[in-house]
């Protein structure tokens, strides 16, 4: 089977990549603005990504409720999983300060923001502390955001994932390359726009999951394959913070739940509660633990004191009916709810274990600006793809909307410019063409699988050398060599797959090469043959840039 090439080129001012939280947003707010949007999205804008079956707090400042005291809100929002290290201080203000219009926006096109009828902040939140997560019923988020953008006359592209970004001589963004995946036989689209911003999610599955014979039970969506990430790099972006990656917890052998506002203690395996937030399940705040320190879970299996549970046995009826029928359903994590009704468990009398997930890169990754922009003219990202910038939903969502206002502006000051014989286009189309016809080819599942254990050994969470990450990297590249040569694909649904997996390969390269450079140790990077904390490199971000003359490694100030 060959790849076939559509003739037309779809032209466009603003081309999103990718139509979850942050891609829907952004392509609203460029739209209401008067461009001309395309989004090309890898599955469907009605339910993909990491919001596709709903959220359920969405962090915020609404002045009404937490006052005029800004600065405060910063501090105490700060000390919750949407703040902390590692991200620029000023994008953690730009995020909050504007996220009480998309609460009042979404509000104004049907999602629920206040489904008791007043704003109500619950969960993930600091004992003693303000709270900042507003509970909100995001079941139709998905659904909503689509129709709030085809509305706005927003041409959508479903099955279309983006594969590569086409630039300019001078370096800008011009357009970029997608394939068509409806259909068995694949069909190469190109794109014409004066500016694209990535919003294609985190990178997951690049470490082997908590079930890894079944590969896309991922805490976040495993459609987020790291795609955005290589998209930038390969194109010259700069990107920070990859060394910095952790991961999440909950539910353990049940991460494509996903962690969920449970109302409980993280206990013993005796029930006795383990953290010092509080001694009683709280639905006000719910328990942060599983929040700020995830890898507590691995670490009490390590030591030998785990296992570590969610324990409900104390929670109220009322509290536990609501968490199981109500937060869980508007989040859309209540497969867990059937789960527990189908094995007839009662939280009553059971605890859950909980466990820390793999490794993702989701808030490490493309560095942006204030607007949204990365460092290549043209190129905009915004959401679990951008390395400087936290809050998850509420930060992809807010950023994404910054990105579609400046973008507004951006695009009068460049000319369109042709695409038609771009050189990528062929060497797209080759490449496409080899994969799909080579009749002997290995499947994209073992380069998957290989390139997981390579991480895992050799850059883990656990302990890092020079050693291990040199030889890690070199079986990295040598992967990247046997999966060009041997990969194939038997129709578009494996090319797809395919490519996901050669991007994430991309990846691991910066990101070996940033663990490498970061001689020290600090939060979930532990190296052995530098064990102390550099004080040098406090509030400095590392960052990575491939040129023309090679890699390019530094550390930047926080701003
Ligand atoms: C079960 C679950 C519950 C959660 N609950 C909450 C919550 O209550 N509150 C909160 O703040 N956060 C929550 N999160 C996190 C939140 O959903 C994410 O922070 C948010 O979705 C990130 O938005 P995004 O646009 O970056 O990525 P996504 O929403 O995941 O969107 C990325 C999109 O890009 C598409 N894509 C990927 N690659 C390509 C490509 N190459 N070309 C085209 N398209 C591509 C994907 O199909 C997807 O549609 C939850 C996550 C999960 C998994």
């Amino acid at each position: 089977m060959n790849i076939t090439k559509q003739n037309k080129i779809i032209k466009t001012d603003y081309l999103v990549i990718g139509g979850g939280m942050a891609g829907l947003q952004s392509a609203i707010s460029a739209a209401s603005r008067g461009l001309d949007v395309v989004i090309a999205e890898k599955a469907d804008t009605r339910r993909s990504g990491s919001g596709a079956n709903g959220n359920d707090h969405f962090a915020c400042y609404i002045p009404e409720c937490h006052g005029d005291d800004f600065e405060l809100v910063v501090r105490q929002v700060n000390m919750t999983m949407d703040g902390g290290p590692w991200q620029d201080p000023t994008m953690l203000r730009l995020w909050l300060s504007r996220s009480f219009e998309i609460v009042q926006f979404w509000e104004s096109i049907g999602i629920r923001m206040r489904p008791t009828g007043k704003w109500n902040f619950e969960g993930h939140s600091v004992p003693g502390n303000q709270r900042y997560h507003l509970k909100f019923d995001g079941q139709n988020q998905k659904s909503a955001l689509t129709k709030a953008a085809l509305d706005r006359g927003v041409h959508i592209m479903n099955k279309t994932p983006i594969c590569d970004i086409l630039l300019n001589d001078e370096g800008r963004v011009v357009g970029a390359v997608g394939i068509d995946i409806s259909e068995e036989q694949p069909k190469l689209i190109v794109f014409q726009a004066k500016a694209v911003i990535i919003a294609a999610g985190g990178a997951g599955r690049m470490y082997p999951g908590i079930t890894p014979a079944y590969m896309f039970n991922d805490s976040a969506c495993p459609a987020d394959a790291g795609t955005g990430h290589a998209l930038a790099y390969r194109s010259g972006a700069r990107l920070t913070n990859l060394d910095m990656a952790g991961g999440h917890a909950g539910p353990r052998y049940f991460a494509r739940g996903g962690k969920g506002t449970w109302i409980g203690l993280t206990s013993d395996i005796h029930g006795n509660c383990i953290t010092p937030y509080q001694d009683k399940p709280s639905r006000e705040n719910g328990d942060i633990a599983s929040d700020i320190w995830p890898g507590s879970y691995r670490e009490r299996m390590q030591a030998g004191t785990g296992p570590s549970y969610m324990n409900c046995t104390e929670t109220t009826d009322e509290d536990l009916e609501y968490m199981l029928h109500d937060a869980f359903v508007s989040e859309g994590i209540d497969s867990i709810t059937d789960h527990l009704k189908q094995r007839k468990i009662n939280l009553r009398d059971s605890m859950i274990e909980f466990g820390s997930y793999n490794i993702g890169f989701s808030s490490q990754g493309i560095d942006i600006d204030i607007h949204g922009m990365s460092t290549v003219p043209g190129m905009f990202a915004a959401g679990g793809v951008a390395g400087n910038v936290k809050g998850s939903l509420s930060g992809a969502v807010v950023i994404g909307m910054v990105a579609g206002e400046y973008a507004a502006d951006y695009v009068k000051t460049v000319e369109e410019c042709t695409v038609e014989n771009h050189p990528t286009l062929q060497a797209r189309l080759d490449q496409c063409n080899a994969l799909l016809n080579r009749q002997e080819g290995a499947h994209w599942k073992e380069a998957a699988s290989t390139l997981q254990n390579i991480m895992n050994d050799y850059a883990g969470i656990q302990i890092r050398s020079e050693n291990m990450l040199t030889a890690g990297l070199a079986y990295l590249r040598q992967l990247r060599e046997e999966a060009q040569a041997h990969l194939g694909a038997a129709n578009s649904h494996e090319l797809m797959r395919t490519l996901e997996v050669l991007d994430q390969i991309d990846i691991g390269e910066p990101f070996f090469l940033m663990v490498l450079n970061r001689k020290e140790s600090r939060g979930p990077h532990h190296r052995s043959d530098y064990t102390y904390t550099n004080m040098l490199l406090n509030d400095k971000f590392q960052t990575i840039v491939k040129t023309k003359n090679g890699v390019v490694l530094d550390f930047r100030s926080s701003w």
